[in-house]
């Protein structure tokens, strides 16, 4: 079992990320795209989110503008009570990307001469805040809650895509981040492996208390989301809430 019961300080609820009236234009003028057309949307802590829409409908850009890898063209983006959209420079985005957020990416996106152990230490070693004791107890703990301890020293190539995504959630978890991002995580993987993977996010979600959004336009993962965003041509269409499973 993990040691520690949540992912960083903070309570339950309380507001993860802002987007206030965003929007993000691309090449503005004539041939002008609006990806992401005026969002209003709060994230708060201990949600698994879904966002979910077509390719085209902005999936990816809002996923982007939430995690500071890109910034909206209107409006606003708040982080932990930041406010990131203006003034900042790339070294302080990233700064805010290496402390509070985590990805994961449709096409896993570990480094190929890299172990799964070593893949998920990178991540630790670039975050910068634990000792070298410290990181392979953190390791150690990320591989046994994603069941790949005997896996530990494979490469990418040497694991099926289930278990290469299995070590990018554990990279992304092991900083114990703010918020998670997962853009279609499960895009390039059977519908089994499919369903396996979002049901180990929702496990972390709940024994880590870790904060998810996902993306995804396959209909039978929403099943597992706590809250639905849909999105069409950049703008929030519908939004719907389940209570907790029992
Ligand atoms: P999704 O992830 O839901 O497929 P995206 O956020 O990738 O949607 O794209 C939303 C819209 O923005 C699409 O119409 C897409 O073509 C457009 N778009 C995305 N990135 C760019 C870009 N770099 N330049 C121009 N248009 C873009
Ligand atoms: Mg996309």
């Amino acid at each position: 079992m993990p040691s520690e019961p949540t992912v960083a300080p903070g309570e339950a609820g309380e507001v993860v990320v802002r987007l206030e009236n965003a929007s993000r234009v691309y090449n503005p003028g004539e041939n002008e795209v609006r990806a992401m057309d005026a969002i209003d949307l709060v994230i708060r802590r201990g949600e698994f989110t879904a966002l979910v829409g077509p390719s085209g409908s902005g999936k990816s850009t809002l996923l982007h503008c939430l995690g500071c890898l890109d910034a909206p063209t209107s409006g606003r983006v708040v982080i932990a009570g930041q406010d990131v959209t203006a003034g900042l420079t790339a070294a302080q985005r990233g700064e805010i990307r290496n402390k509070s957020i985590g990805f994961i990416f449709q096409s896993f996106n570990l480094i190929p001469v890299l172990t799964a152990y070593e893949n998920i230490e990178f991540a630790l070693q670039i975050n910068g805040t634990m000792n070298a004791k410290q990181m392979r107890e953190r390791v150690l703990e990320m591989l046994d809650l994603l069941g790949l301890t005997t896996q530990k020293d494979r490469r990418p190539n040497q694991l099926s895509g289930g278990q290469q995504q299995r070590v990018a959630i554990g990279r992304a978890l092991a900083k114990r981040p703010a918020l998670i991002l997962a853009d279609e995580p499960t895009a390039n993987l059977d519908r089994k492996t499919s369903e396996d993977i979002i049901a180990l996010m929702r496990r972390m979600n709940e024994q880590l208390g870790a904060t998810f959004v996902f993306s995804t336009h396959d209909e039978h993962l929403m099943g597992h989301a706590r809250r639905i965003v849909r999105l069409t041509d950049g703008r929030i269409v519908s939004e719907e809430s389940r209570p907790a499973h029992g």
